[in-house]
């Protein structure tokens, strides 16, 4: 399926990366963009929900990992959105560059393979120019019910975003993923940061986790993600 209504103001376009379309009080606003190359399905996204591109206004990057920022300069051409990120993330997007490295693998032997799978496969991305910072507990002014939340951990830079409509919307970026449930993504750069951002998370009300990576949970995320237990990570080698 190539879009997905989640609800009346809220779509989801499924992917290895979601990217979900959010209708504002100043036209849509776009989170995330996927990896290089998917500008011209979110834009048949678009067209498939009866929009435009230029009814595009806004679009949020949580932070600069290529999964998430690789078609952002592309898709930002194609719409002449505004581009919002976090100022700790915002040079290495007008860089091109991607990861901070080295990323540490989170636990499980999964990760571990995929940490080394992923690594350095996508290092470089076009650049794109970030129009506008958002920083811890700021609302962007096209949409005062959006709170940025400022997690770091994961990536230096990240910001998750909770939505004040439909009983609390989450958006984590990367904080974590849902693969059968909530658990930590494949790799972090600073993981008790990580584990820190995640705690903080809990004391937020929600009822919606729109993840990143599986399926957005449309119920009862908020007591979902309290009940969660995520693994510790072994203390890294010196
Ligand atoms: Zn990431
Ligand atoms: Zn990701």
């Amino acid at each position: 399926m190539a879009v997905k209504q989640l609800e009346r103001d809220l779509w989801l376009i499924p992917g290895l990366v979601n990217v979900y379309i959010l209708d504002t009080q100043d036209g849509l606003a776009v989170i995330d963009t996927g990896f290089p190359g998917r500008t011209p399905k979110i834009l048949a996204a678009l067209d498939a929900i009866g929009k435009t591109s230029a009814d595009v206004r806004h679009m949020l990057l949580t932070h600069c990992h290529p999964d998430h920022i690789g078609s952002a300069a592309a898709l930002q051409r194609a719409t002449g959105a505004t581009v919002w990120a976090h100022r700790l993330d915002a040079p290495m997007m007008e860089a091109g560059t991607t990861m901070r490295q080295p990323m540490c693998a989170s636990p499980g032997w999964r990760n571990r393979i995929l940490a080394k799978l992923l690594a350095g496969k996508v290092a470089r991305v076009e650049p794109v120019k970030v129009d506008r910072f958002l920083d811890d507990g700021e609302s962007p002014a096209f949409a005062p019910d959006l709170t940025t939340i400022h997690l770091p951990g994961h990536c230096q830079g990240q910001i998750a975003f909770l939505w004040a409509r439909h009983g609390g919307v989450l958006f984590p970026a990367d904080a974590c993923v849902n693969r059968r449930g909530l658990t930590l993504p494949v790799g972090t750069e600073e993981p008790q940061l990580a584990l820190a951002s995640l705690d903080r998370l809990r004391r937020y009300s929600f009822d919606k986790i729109c993840v990143m990576h599986g399926k957005p949970i449309m119920r009862g995320g908020g007591d979902q993600l309290r009940a969660t237990h995520f693994d510790t990570f072994k203390k890294r080698k010196p």
